[in-house]
């Protein structure tokens, strides 16, 4: 079907209206309700992965900046905070709906700026977004505390209060995504928020915040956009911030820990990850090459947290499974994000495909490394322009080299044949990274026995998706503290408990 007998725009509308939204929002934050320029008037360019041409610009905030958009924040707590639950959520809903309107607008901005594609990863992020404001609207009642049987006479109770002004930081990679896990729990638990965007992918955030500006009063949800040394580390030492919220690498999420240190705030921090996939001998094939080559996580270049990077291979399977994944990696079809038939998109920036390239270059020049696909950029000159990578395979790297062992970020990953079960569950548990782990096999209590054992938050068997609303995400060691986008997370992280005994006949005190 082409796109003409769908009536969707086609690719060249769908760009130029999405450039358009991007110069009405470049340059600019949404405070107490109003889309408003930095004080400073100080910007810096945001640029299409797909091309390298500059799109617009981004707010360069300052302290002075951060420090308007949390005082409003902070003026508009005590009556969102007491606002009834009900009118709270039937706001929330409103926005979900306002959102969903505007979700393809949205989504085709965040392909222009992020170079994520829109027929596999943006609209249905898109679609993701909407769906983790509906959950956590209809939380906004179940901030309950509970009762505590203790002697007679005395009613022992718990109440969950909302925290104030919380301070969300976001990456680049799902900002759409990543910007309603962060505040949709955190408004309908009462509190009032300031977020900041990555430098990479302001401005569909902002259209977010613009949008939620229609229904939510003024103050209860505010943007801005700069740099995180100046802009970021502002808003987490702020001292009216008292709670942050954070996604991105594990050494940004150190620093924040140290920030909040001094004040004594709470963080949830969902860091890196370096995740492995095992296929075991008795994995069922199809499902198992289908499962390597969607956890590479292609449909965002590989730049997805959860991504299955560290492949382990039975010896007895690892031939065909290597010639089958080989095959598969080579079928998406690259090309300009906002074209309804690209698969593979481009990598955020110059600076990311670099990074990528080195980690690559570190393989090649490894003895016994063998680069089994990929491993350069597309040929094709529609390309070149842009920020792309073919999606990589490598075997033969030693466990202890920075290509298995850091968080890459991109369409790279390694893969080697194992023989005995406990050394891979040592080999995969080798790693600073806790996050995801995933694991292919029919064996019930070989399934288990990896549970229980792999140090992981997010560990799945026989199949490869992500979190989603009401799904718990997060991870152990440098992957992070603390869960999102559980019912509980929203409680544990965005209020706090207070005890109360009321003594109604007991004598004494
Ligand atoms: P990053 O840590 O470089 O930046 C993330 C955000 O932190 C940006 O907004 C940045 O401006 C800000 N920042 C940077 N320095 C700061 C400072 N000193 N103080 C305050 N803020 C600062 O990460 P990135 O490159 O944007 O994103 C990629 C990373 O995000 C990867 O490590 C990926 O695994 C991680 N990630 C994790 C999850 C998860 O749920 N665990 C999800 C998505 C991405």
């Amino acid at each position: 079907m082409t796109e003409m007998s769908t009536g969707m725009p086609g690719t060249a509308e769908r760009e130029r209206q999405a450039k358009a939204l991007a110069a009405r929002l470049s340059g600019r934050l949404v405070i107490g309700g109003k889309l408003l320029r930095p004080i400073a008037e100080e910007t810096f360019p945001v640029d299409n992965p797909g091309n390298g041409e500059i799109i617009g610009a981004a707010a360069r905030c300052r302290a002075a900046d951060v420090n308007r958009a949390v005082e409003t924040a902070a003026a508009a707590f005590p009556a969102w905070a007491a606002m009834p639950a009900r009118e709270r959520s039937n706001l929330l809903l409103e926005a979900a709906k306002r959102l969903e309107r505007e979700a393809e607008p949205i989504a085709c901005l965040s392909s222009l700026e992020t170079g994520n594609a829109i027929a596999t990863q943006t609209r249905g992020e898109a679609r993701t977004m909407v769906d983790i404001f509906r959950f956590f609207a209809g939380m906004a009642s179940e901030t309950k505390g509970k009762t505590v049987p203790w002697t007679p006479r005395r009613f022992l109770f718990t109440k969950r209060v909302p925290v104030g002004v919380v301070g969300a930081i976001i990456p680049w990679n799902a900002p759409l995504m990543q910007t309603a896990s962060k505040i949709a729990p955190a408004l309908a638990a009462g509190n009032t928020v300031v977020l900041k965007t990555a430098e990479q992918a302001p401005l569909a955030v902002m259209r977010i915040f613009e949008v939620l500006q229609e229904v939510l009063p003024p103050g209860v949800a505010n943007v801005i956009s700069g740099l995180g040394e100046e802009a970021g580390r502002a808003l987490a030492e702020h001292p009216l911030v008292r709670k942050i919220t954070f996604t991105g690498s594990s050494a940004v999420g150190s620093q924040l820990l140290h920030y909040a240190a001094d004040k004594i705030v709470p963080v949830t921090a969902e860091l890196g990850g370096k995740n492995p996939n095992i296929v075991m001998p008795d994995a069922d094939l199809d499902l198992a090459v289908a499962g390597i080559v969607q956890g590479m996580r292609l449909f965002r270049q590989g730049q997805s947290c959860t991504a299955g990077t560290r492949i382990y291979v039975h010896q007895d399977l690892y031939a065909e499974v290597l010639r089958r994944v080989t095959a598969e990696l080579g079928k998406g079809k690259m090309g300009n994000p906002l074209d309804e038939t690209t698969q593979v998109g481009a990598i955020i920036s110059r600076e990311q495909l670099a990074r990528v390239e080195r980690y690559v270059a570190m393989a090649r020049e490894t003895p016994g490394a063998r680069i089994l696909t990929g491993g350069e950029r597309p040929k094709d000159e529609a390309l070149r322009r842009g920020y792309f990578y073919l999606p990589t395979l490598i075997e033969g790297v030693p466990a202890e080299s920075p290509v298995c062992r850091d968080e890459i970020f991109g369409p790279v990953a390694t893969v080697a044949p194992w023989t005995d079960f406990d050394a891979v569950i040592a080999e995969a548990n080798d790693s600073r990274y806790g996050l995801a782990a995933v694991i292919w096999t029919r064996d019930l209590a070989r399934s288990m026995e990896f549970i229980d054992r792999i140090e992981a938050g997010f560990v799945q068997v026989n199949q490869f998706s992500v979190a989603e609303a009401s799904i718990e995400y997060g991870g152990t060691k440098i992957s992070g503290i603390g869960r999102e986008l559980s019912p509980e997370s929203m409680i544990d992280h965005f209020t706090w408990s207070k005890t109360v005994i009321i003594n109604y006949g007991t004598p004494g005190v």
